[in-house]
């Protein structure tokens, strides 16, 4: 596993705070109960190494977890119900400033629920990837909770989506943190980015 080693590094609420970019970094981004801490705690292999991104007061902070080769960063996300406009506004100058400017960041994973991709929070963060010509990786996570038939139909639903969009490069794959489906596949292609 090579993101074994990763542990909390700190957490920045803006970007002038942002640690040295003396590693390659490695987005993850999720619309509020995707299952986002759940697939870093899967890659990484720790129970709980997200749980630290949810305590209060860090859930709308940028999370750095580091380990000698790489970082991994938690974006924060949002819910369904509709956010006050000064709270999008911030969230977008923070992670949007983030995804435009970073120049360590090698590459962004959005966690969608399978039963629900490609929600607002989704698209928003796609435009970014778009706008400023970042690597992206989507997990599909909760394939245990489709039929494997409907969930490899999402997947293709999704993959047809993402390969319409220009200006980037964009993979997807299945993903499940209970049943640890894709675990591997999500960690090759992470290390790769690592590796570039
Ligand atoms: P986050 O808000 O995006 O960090 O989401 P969490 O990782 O906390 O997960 C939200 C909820 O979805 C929790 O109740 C998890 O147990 C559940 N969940 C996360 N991943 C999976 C999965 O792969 N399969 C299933 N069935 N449930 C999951």
């Amino acid at each position: 596993n090579p993101f074994v080693a990763a542990r909390f590094l700190l957490s920045v609420a803006a970007l002038p705070q942002l640690p040295a970019p003396d590693r390659p970094e490695i987005a993850f981004a999720g619309r509020s109960n995707a299952g986002k801490s759940s697939a870093l705690n899967t890659i990484t292999n720790k129970k709980a190494l997200a749980r630290v991104s949810k305590t209060p007061g860090r859930t709308q902070l940028l999370n750095f977890f580091e380990q000698d080769n790489a970082r991994l960063v938690d974006l924060p996300g949002y819910g369904y119900a509709k956010v006050p406009e000064p709270t999008r506004r911030q969230w977008g100058k923070l992670v949007g400033g983030y995804i435009e400017t970073r120049e360590s960041l090698v590459g962004v994973v959005i966690i969608m629920d399978i039963r629900h991709p490609l929600t607002d929070y989704d698209l928003q963060m796609l435009e970014w990837t778009q706008a400023y010509r970042r690597r992206v990786h989507v997990l599909l996570t909760k394939a245990d909770k489709l039929a494997f038939g409907a969930a490899k139909n999402q997947l293709l639903a999704v993959q047809k989506a993402l390969s319409e969009l220009e200006n980037v490069e964009a993979s997807a794959q299945l993903f499940s943190s209970h049943k640890r489906t894709g675990c591997e596949e999500a960690r090759k292609t992470l290390s790769g980015w690592i590796e570039d």
